[in-house]
């Protein structure tokens, strides 16, 4: 009898005569379940929450009857804590699964292989979403989605808030993987990507520079792109032959980047800037790329992020280098925006000195109030034909015609010409925007996060005194305030900031601090600072080293701050290097925002950013802004480092305007990329000092009196040449 049964058993197994379910209640059987499963059968994992839970996924499916691994009910199966899954085999299916409040205990969240020598084939990842999965500390770097192998699709998935280093999608190609992928990665939402500080911040990359000349047949379609500003990339293709089409971006700081490899194709996709700074279009390098038919509405980055980016390259060019452009066909494309900007040339220095070669610009419509192009080398290997513009063409010449451009709304959203005459210029009439309900899956909600808003929240009842002001800090929310009445309030302890939080006094100065510990605000991951009509007094404050008003925690952190001050006094920071904001390493402050206050008397530097000192180029504020600022007897006024060679953030950036520094140290900027500093008064100071190192280093000093005061000094870490700033109308008087 149980020899009969053994057999039974035996013969089910070999060839189930159905397809099964086969149901995993606990981690323990997932692997059994694995083995056993059958062509056409489904392991189906409980509702529920699974905490540390790595998986392997392996099978061989037919293409008729796939093996399935699901979500008994999509969207209800959680993978939590230090998860991930390893896939390999052939006709495979993975549907319905979230991974979120958790990371990967390994490089990947979800692998397209097993080892070195194991890879997906026919394998479809859909329904699936990675939402936050992030590492504690920022500067660990992963991948979300690591494909490998050929003929595999990644679809109707939805992909958010990757907030820690490393490409979210990377498609691996290194030795022994396939180099002919033909993957298709279609229908996916990719939703915000919040500004990383450092190169590793791409939403997609296909390959390396070192297998980047074979052709990878990869098509990216039909997806969405939201607000993906991690760094300059949203898609960095570095292989071959691969399709970038019918895709939507919105709002994304960063290009479609054709960085190596060649013969791709741009075709068909929608940008809408939103007339956000830094929001890009797509940048060539390389042999025979195309770029057809896109729509570009509102974009307004310019260098590399411009709408159209034609690079200048290398002359026999290492492999991850810049290949010159050769052979580009960029035409019947539409930008359309009052920044918009179409850059050849883009890059040219003494390496990158070879300009594009029979590169073809034509029927192209670009409507903007200036002229849209710009050059940093010769245009003379690109030809024009059947392009208009509405603006003046001073970098192109008569090359591009130009003439009045009215544009209607078209019922597909977009912009078109009314004239006929002008049917045939700039993108097609057939376009249709893909939109988000036809991407990710229905039941997640899209761009759930939340940007950092102050005073968008409660007002909490006013607090009178130091120990109410700890309890309302601690108990306050996202976007609340926390008034303060009239007095003094001496802290003993750090008040610690773990949402985004105002503080703020009755009437300028009449609330005043007086901490009497090394730090008052510690802004932990997740937090943000807002003081309002404060005064602070450092006095009381330990007389020891590297004090600091706020600070970020001692562990690195994933999530962005800000801090903003306004209409604050701050005095009497006497304790030995004290600092007002000290950044910590490992942490990213998007703005830090002083307005209309004042310091007196502080002996260390209003912003120390300059914890990040190794040459990855981390660093640690992305935006500082100081406006109607006064510095008295300050000893910094702002360092702000960012050291590192790769050319793929924006920041550092600094801005002073309106603002009096008397008996005060140096304005310091290290690798910073854009600076302007604007009518202002420098008296008995040690001025400002600017290091360009590289990138696109924008800085302007204008219209300020620097007296008793250095010129400001700006150098050139790596360019050879005058240096590229505009200091112009100052008056130095000694
Ligand atoms: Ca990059």
């Amino acid at each position: 009898m149980r020899r009969i049964t053994g057999v039974a058993l035996a013969l089910a197994m070999a060839a189930p005569a159905v397809a099964r379910d086969l149901p995993v209640h606990g981690k323990d059987d997932f692997p059994g379940a694995v083995r056993a499963a059958q062509p056409g059968d489904a392991i189906v994992l409980a509702d529920g929450v699974w905490r540390d839970f790595p998986m392997l996924f392996t099978g061989q499916g037919t293409e008729a009857k796939p093996i399935t691994l699901r979500a008994e009910t999509p969207g209800k199966v959680i993978i939590a804590g230090a998860s991930s899954l390893r896939i390999a085999g052939k006709w495979l299916v993975v549907r319905g699964l979230v991974f979120r409040d958790g990371a990967t205990p390994t490089d990947e969240v979800i692998s397209f292989r097993n080892g070195r020598n194991a890879w997906a084939e026919h394998v479809r990842l859909t329904e699936t979403v990675i939402d936050r999965y992030n590492q504690a500390d920022r500067r660990k770097e992963d991948h979300w989605i690591a494909l490998a192998g050929t003929d595999n699709r990644i679809d109707h998935s939805h992909f958010e808030g990757k907030a820690n280093n490393g490409a979210m999608m990377v498609v691996l190609r290194d030795k022994p993987l396939p180099l002919d992928n033909r993957l298709r990665i279609d229908h996916n939402y990719f939703g915000p990507r919040p500004v990383l500080g450092m190169n590793g911040g791409e939403t997609i990359r296909i390959g390396t520079s070192t297998e980047s000349q074979s052709d990878s047949h990869t098509i990216v379609e039909d997806n969405v792109f939201e607000e993906c500003d991690g760094e300059v990339e949203i898609i960095s293709v570095k292989s071959g032959a691969d399709i970038v089409r019918r895709n939507l971006f919105l709002r994304s700081q960063g290009s479609v980047v054709l960085r190596h490899g060649n013969g791709n194709l741009v075709e068909n996709n929608v940008f809408l800037g939103g007339d956000v700074a830094h929001t890009g279009g797509v940048r060539v390098i390389n042999l025979r790329q195309t770029v057809r038919g896109n729509y570009m509405e509102g974009l307004a980055g310019e260098d590399f992020r411009s709408a159209i980016t034609v690079m200048n390259g290398v002359p026999n060019s290492p492999i991850n280098r810049y290949v010159p452009v050769e052979d580009a066909l960029i035409e019947g494309n539409t930008v359309v925006g009052i920044h918009s900007v179409v850059l050849f040339g883009a890059g040219a220095d003494q390496e990158r000195s070879a300009p594009p070669r029979t590169t073809r610009f034509e029927r192209n419509l670009l409507v903007t109030p200036g002229d849209p192009f710009k050059a940093d080398g010769s245009t003379g290997g690109i030809s024009f034909a059947g392009d208009v513009a509405s603006g003046p063409v001073g970098a192109v010449g008569s090359a591009v015609s130009r003439r009045a451009v009215p544009m209607t709304r078209a019922g597909n959203g977009l912009l078109y010409p009314t004239d006929p005459a002008l049917a045939d210029v700039g993108a097609p009439r057939s376009l249709r925007p893909v939109t988000k309900a036809e991407v990710g899956v229905a039941w997640y909600a899209k761009n759930a996060g939340k940007p950092i808003a102050f005073g968008v929240g409660r007002t909490l009842p006013q607090v009178a005194d130091p120990a109410g002001l700890a309890r309302a800090v601690a108990a306050a929310g996202d976007g609340d305030t926390v008034p303060l009445k009239a007095g003094d309030y001496r802290i003993t302890a750090p008040l610690v900031i773990s949402h985004a939080i105002t503080l703020s006094g009755p009437s300028v100065g009449h609330a005043r601090l007086l901490p009497a510990v090394t730090t008052l605000f510690r802004i932990e991951n997740g937090g943000a600072l807002r003081l309002a009509r404060l005064a602070i007094n450092g006095t009381a404050a330990p007389v020891t080293m590297g004090s600091a008003l706020i600070r970020t925690g001692d562990t690195a952190q994933t999530a962005n701050y800000a801090v903003e001050l306004e209409d604050c006094a701050i005095s009497g920071l006497t304790a030995p290097a004290y600092d007002v904001i000290a950044p910590k390493a490992g942490s990213l402050a998007e703005t830090i925002t002083i307005r209309r206050s004042a310091f007196d008397g502080v002996t260390g530097a209003i912003v120390a950013g300059r914890e990040e000192m190794g040459s990855d180029g981390w660093y640690t504020a992305e935006q500082v802004t100081f406006d109607h600022v006064a510095a008295n007897h300050v000893g910094t006024i702002v360092d702000l480092l960012r050291r590192g060679n790769d050319e793929s953030t924006l920041g550092p950036r600094f801005t002073m305007t309106h603002s009096t520094v008397t008996d005060s140290g140096p304005v310091l900027l290290d690798g910073a990329q854009s600076v302007t500093i604007a009518s202002n008064a420098l008296t008995r100071s040690a001025g400002v000092r600017v290091t360009h190192t590289v990138g696109y280093p924008h800085t302007a000093i204008t219209g300020n009196a620097f007296t008793a005061t250095p010129a400001p000094a700006i150098r050139e870490a790596y360019w050879q040449g005058p240096a590229r700033a505009l200091v112009a109308d100052n008056q130095v008087t000694r």
